[in-house]
């Protein structure tokens, strides 16, 4: 009798590991295809994996293997360089491959036969009533091409209720709509005159990405035009007919690079992320493993998308915190694209203002290529920055911009250019109290304040999403009127903007009051066209905007970002202070930066306002290196989590006391985490400090293999190269 075909199944679960699946009679399947297999009651889509090499098949007694249920070849096979890279992430991370693969899988209805779509096309006479919304309509179709129905409107101006009289009339018939049309990207077209800079650097950029592994760090000012050399590699690319992959780090920034993309390769890109809908998830997946999306841009999940044929990656803004994830799988997307690049022989572009200090180590070292573009493309030049000595020109009582500031917004105002106040906090006011009995208000299930939202009424916890009413009277001793809100948020801002310049025209951009990506995209729009003369917003505006009428940027609380204590956070507000004053004065407009601080002499504001970024960078990087801290340095994160103090406390001291030894690794805590308590779940953090040279992952392996089981609610996750330690 021959031994029974069996295959390894990976489970979109958090399984140690693949499990041995019978083929059924008759049937065949390859690694990377999606099968559907029984485990206990239960029936999962799973994906057919594939043996390390040299290992044999388990010895399991047939009765007790199971058979394949369904083999699912109406779907694409994940390519053989997903396996590879969903194994790689999974040993880095710690985290499960079953995990990997469901984010490899979060591919909305992909995997449900693709429902037909209508769309129309002109065929017949001219309706016997001719208007000239139908006029308009007959024009726009001209081309004889299927039109989905709302692109048909919105291009012929009209309402989707003109096309269905078309339909009715036979000037237009449905068709369905083929399952991806691949409007081909066309790079031929006239490409923007790049300045010799730019063609400098993007003829130094092609050297690298011809194809091959290479990381190319490309390193230009704010407003250089670094999305127009890059651009070159993905003509480059789409030229050598193989995908290509942007990632960006927010989502509203996607809609500026799809505009510039139409303008060049004269079709969009697909787009990624998960504001899309199921419908449209499940077309790009398939489209993008059947190597018919020829360029997507997206979030950092697009990375795990199953490229058939991947010979390029561009990261955006790749210094920016949003590429790391912190749930599920906790991964770093900046660090990951170098690896699936890697892994795929494709090259890597990290294109930034501001670097990571990681990245730019990796340049110093020259495992990274260097480029970088020192001039704007079309403004006069950097925008000049300067501090505000809080000390010495303090607000008004109960203000919270300085005199000198509010004067710089007038003068441009006056001159009807546009200003921008940046205070990354959203809300009103961040703590709010009781001025009889000092009673705050704090979260019932979080260690955190309750931020006032005076829009909506209500006290907030930025953490869980609990959320009161704004009471009149103090809970605790019953006064009236004796609630006050303490420090500003942005609402508290656009307030005093409104008293002082009434006649201006303001928006507020924060994630809490833009909630949808239409809406932002419409705020943003509205910001380009100057229809906007006062921009309060947070974080959320320092990205990669462009905004041309924009001259003068305000940061309301310089300090703000210094405070917390994390080994990143002169970095990060060096680099998010740079940023978005580097959004003003982009194009001819001069650009003015005005940074309010208690502590002007700190060394991250001093290098701001000299514009010396190389001499920040250096001082950083050393203080780096002399702290072991990353990247000459590796981190871990263990956090225990439970319902309860003792329980959380008391497995956090019993994983560490299970903590091998090891010469070139340090475990610092248990200590209660900052944030102590999040949605009534207490927890208590420790830290991995390892050198270089240390195996960190095997070290992790070993002594989670001996921590005592975690019993009842308790929770541990592991986070490589943490970037949050609250
Ligand atoms: P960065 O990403 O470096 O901040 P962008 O690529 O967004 O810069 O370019 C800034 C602005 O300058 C954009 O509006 C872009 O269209 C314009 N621009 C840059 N280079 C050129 C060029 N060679 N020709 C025309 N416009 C350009
Ligand atoms: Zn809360």
């Amino acid at each position: 009798m021959t031994a029974p075909v069996t295959v390894p199944v990976l489970l979109p679960l958090a399984l140690p590991a693949p499990y041995d699946y019978l083929v059924p009679e008759g049937g065949r399947v390859e690694p990377g295809e999606f099968v559907v297999v029984p485990l206990g009651p239960v029936k999962y889509l799973a994906a057919v994996w594939r043996r390390a090499q040299g290992e044999e098949p388990p010895q399991i007694a047939r009765k007790k293997l199971r058979e394949i249920a369904e083999i699912r070849d109406d779907v694409p096979k994940l390519p053989p360089v997903s396996l590879d890279f969903a194994d790689w992430v999974a040993n880095y991370t710690l985290a499960s491959p079953g995990m990997v693969l469901r984010m490899m899988m979060s591919a909305g209805s992909a995997f449900q036969p693709p429902a037909p779509r209508y769309g129309v096309r002109l065929v017949g006479p001219p309706p016997e009533r001719m208007t000239p919304a139908r006029a308009r309509v007959m024009e726009a179709a001209g081309n004889g091409l299927i039109w989905v129905k709302s692109s048909l409107a919105e291009s012929a101006g009209v309402s989707p209720g003109v096309i269905d009289g078309l339909v009715d009339a036979g000037t237009l018939i449905a068709e369905p709509l083929p399952d991806w049309h691949a409007v081909p990207l066309d790079t031929s077209r006239a490409r923007a005159t790049l300045s010799t800079e730019q063609a400098e650097a993007a003829q130094e950029l092609l050297k690298h990405t011809g194809g091959g592994f290479a990381v190319t760090l490309l390193d230009g000012v704010t407003g250089s035009g670094k999305t127009e050399v890059y651009f070159e590699a993905i003509a480059q690319c789409l030229e050598r007919g193989q995908q290509a992959l942007v990632l960006m780090p927010e989502i509203a920034l996607t809609s500026q690079f799809i505009a510039r993309c139409e303008e060049r390769f004269g079709a969009k890109p697909a787009e990624w992320h998960s504001g899309m809908t199921p419908s449209m998830r499940g077309r790009v997946w398939r489209a993008v493993a059947e190597n018919k999306a020829k360029l997507v841009v997206g979030a950092r999940s697009a990375l795990f998308l199953p490229f058939r044929d991947l010979g390029l990656i561009v990261v955006d803004e790749e210094h920016d915190q949003a590429y790391k994830q912190e749930d599920r799988v906790a991964y770093q997307a900046r660090d990951m694209a170098v690896v699936r690049g890697h892994l795929g022989h494709c090259p890597v572009v990290l294109s930034s203002a501001t670097p990571s200090i990681e990245s730019l180590v990796n340049a110093e070292q020259s495992r990274y290529r260097h480029i970088r573009i020192g001039t704007r493309y079309k403004a006069a030049g950097l925008p000049a920055l300067q501090a505000i000595d809080m000390r010495k020109s303090p607000p008004e009582r109960g203000r919270w911009l300085s005199p000198l500031l509010i004067e710089a917004v007038g003068e441009t105002l006056e001159r009807g250019e546009q200003a921008l106040l940046f205070l990354n906090r959203r809300g009103y006011a961040p703590v709010t109290l009781c001025r009889k009995c000092g009673f705050r208000f704090e979260c019932p299930n979080c260690s955190a304040w309750l931020v006032e939202h005076r829009f909506r009424h209500r006290l907030e916890c930025h953490h869980c999403g609990k959320f009161l009413a704004l009471p009149h009277e103090c809970p605790s001793c019953g006064a009236e009127e004796s609630l006050v809100a303490c420090g500003p948020g942005i609402e508290r801002i656009a307030e005093e903007v409104a008293e002082c310049f009434p006649e201006a025209r303001r928006v507020l951009l924060s994630s809490d009051l833009t909630p949808s990506i239409s809406d932002l995209r419409e705020t943003l729009r509205e910001i380009e066209d100057r229809e906007v003369d006062v921009i309060i917003g947070t974080q959320l505006v320092a990205k990669g905007h462009h905004f041309p009428g924009l001259a003068l940027v305000g940061v309301v609380d310089g300090d703000l970002g210094l405070a917390q204590g994390d080994p990143r956070a002169a970095e990060r507000t060096f680099q998010l202070l740079s940023q978005v004053t580097g959004r003003a004065g982009r194009e001819a407009i001069k650009g003015r930066g005005l940074i309010q601080t208690y502590m002007p002499e700190h060394p991250v504001i001093a290098a701001l306002v000299a514009g010396d970024r190389d001499a920040f960078y250096a001082q950083e990087i050393e203080a780096r290196r002399e702290a072991g801290m990353p990247p000459f340095g590796r981190l871990a994160a263990i956090l225990v989590t439970a319902g309860s103090r003792e329980a959380a406390e008391g497995y956090a001291r019993d994983v560490a006391r299970a903590a091998p030894q090891a010469e070139k690794i340090q475990v610092l805590g248990p200590a209660e985490a900052p944030l102590s308590v999040i949605r009534g779940r207490y927890r208590y953090r420790l830290l991995i400090k390892a050198t270089r040279a240390a195996d960190l992952q095997a070290y992790l392996r070993l002594w989670l293999a001996n921590v005592p089981k975690a019993r009842g609610d308790i929770r541990l996750s592991v986070d490589i190269d943490p970037y949050s330690f609250l």
